[in-house]
C-alpha cells in the first residue's frame, strides 16, 4: 500500500508509472503536477538540457487548397523529471500540463519504445 500511496495515478489508461521513484516537484507521478489537456506521443530528439527534452512530432495536415495530405513536424519542449529519464531515440508519451518553464508545458509520462531512426 505504501506505493500507492506515493504514486499518483495520471489518469491515462495505457501508461504505467516508473519503476523508480523520484522527489521532483514537476514529477506527473510524484510531484504536484497535474495532467490535463492534450497527450500526444513523439520522438526525443535532444536530452542536452537538464529535465528537459525535445520531442519531435510527426503528423499530417490536410491542405483543403491542393486537397492533399502534407507531412508537417513539430517540436515541443517537455519536462524529464528523473524517474523516467528519456533519452535521445525514446518514443515518449507526453502530456499537456500548467506552463512549467517559459517554453514548457508538456511532461513525459512514460516510454513506449525506441525510434529506429531518429530525424531531427
Ligand atoms: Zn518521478
Amino acid at each position: 500500500m505504501g506505493k500507492a500511496q506515493q504514486v499518483k495515478n495520471v489518469g491515462i489508461p495505457g501508461i504505467n508509472p516508473p519503476d523508480k521513484i523520484c522527489n521532483d516537484p514537476k514529477c506527473p507521478w510524484h510531484g504536484n503536477v497535474r495532467v490535463r489537456g492534450m497527450i500526444l506521443e513523439g520522438v526525443v530528439v535532444s536530452d542536452k538540457m537538464k529535465n528537459t527534452v525535445v520531442v519531435r512530432r510527426d503528423y499530417y495536415y490536410y491542405d483543403k487548397k491542393y486537397r492533399r495530405y502534407e507531412k508537417r513536424h513539430s517540436k515541443i519542449h517537455a519536462h524529464n523529471p528523473p524517474c523516467i529519464n528519456a533519452k535521445v531515440g525514446d518514443i515518449v508519451i507526453i502530456g499537456e500540463t500548467r506552463p512549467l518553464a517559459k517554453t514548457v508545458s508538456f511532461v513525459v509520462l512514460g516510454i513506449k519504445g525506441r525510434a529506429s531512426e531518429v530525424k531531427k
